[in-house]
């Protein structure tokens, strides 16, 4: 199996189509792709018209909050008509521009002017705090985008509004609504240590939870373990995706990121039955 369960569209913070997505998919032999935009599904409407050999999952980011942690949770095999994930992300993106709406004030009154107007020629569905680092580097406010992150829109940056997400249990509440797989993503990127981040699988686990991200692009050897590890003790599947964004980003690719060992393999996402039930040849 060579799959990609996780990356984004220009519908969110992805810089690339949907077609462009799919396209490199098909050149980096991907049988199954789930593009999984942060709290939006209108890419997927435009990959299922394209006629492709690579077989397109349904998916969904949604952040939610934790224990004041904010955290991710994959939604795949979603069906993106159902009410209830439909009137979350509705919440979710409306959170969003609220939020870049308070963003764009702060900025105003350290003297910069431009910031919503530049988001809503954008034309996104998800606004985020990444384009905001775009729009600091094109005016020159900050050298890159991670230097945004830090000075300006990180938790203790200049710009920062905490935004108001769904909790843990109301993200993975819908996704279940919504006939999916709620997959933890990337465990390994919150700022947790290793008690709390035990703590938060197992109330993931609780709340319906199915799968944990087990490989994503960077991750280092003990990530994974650890990942795996929490998957075997919490019996939770194990998922696979790049988070790709952008092309321009060069260490990223489409089905960019370290494999599943066989050990991990025997707890693969593919092997979860709505998935067999969708595509039973996998
Ligand atoms: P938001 O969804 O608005 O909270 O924005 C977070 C998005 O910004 C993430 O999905 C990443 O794509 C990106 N991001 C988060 N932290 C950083 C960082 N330190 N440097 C660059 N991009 C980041
Ligand atoms: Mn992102
Ligand atoms: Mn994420
Ligand atoms: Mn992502």
């Amino acid at each position: 199996m060579n799959v990609d369960l996780h990356c984004h569209s220009y519908f969110s913070d992805g810089k690339q189509t949907p077609e462009f997505l799919i396209q490199r998919a098909v050149d980096n032999n991907i049988s199954h792709l789930a593009i999984t935009d942060h709290d939006c599904t209108d890419a997927l409407d435009l990959a299922a018209e394209i006629a492709t050999d690579v077989v397109i999952v349904n998916g969904v980011e949604v952040s939610c909050l934790w224990d004041e942690t904010e955290v991710h949770v994959l939604g795949l095999l979603v069906d993106r008509d159902n009410q209830q994930l439909s009137t979350l992300l509705r919440a979710q993106q409306l959170s969003r521009l609220q939020r870049m709406q308070a963003m764009d004030k702060k900025l105003e009154a350290l003297g910069t002017q431009g910031l919503l107007a530049y988001i809503e020629r954008l034309g996104c569905v998800a606004c985020s705090r990444s384009h905001a680092a775009d729009f600091l580097v094109d005016n020159k406010l900050c050298k890159s985008r991670q230097k945004a992150f830090k000075s300006h829109l990180g938790k203790r940056g200049k710009l920062y509004v905490r935004a108001n997400w769904v909790d843990l249990a109301g993200a993975i509440e819908a996704i279940n609504a919504a006939g999916g797989v709620a997959v933890l993503a990337h465990p390994s990127r919150y700022p947790l240590n290793t008690a709390k981040l035990t703590r938060l699988v197992a109330a993931f686990k609780r709340h319906g939870g199915e799968g944990l991200e087990g490989t994503y692009a960077n991750i280092d050897p003990a990530a994974q373990k650890q990942i795996k590890e929490l998957a075997q003790a919490n019996d939770l599947y194990l998922s696979a995706g790049s988070d790709f964004h952008d092309s321009a980003a060069q260490w990223t690719d489409i089905g960019k990121f370290p494999p599943l060992d066989r050990q991990a393999h025997s707890r693969a996402i593919w092997l979860h039955p709505r998935w067999q039930a969708l595509y039973p040849s996998a």
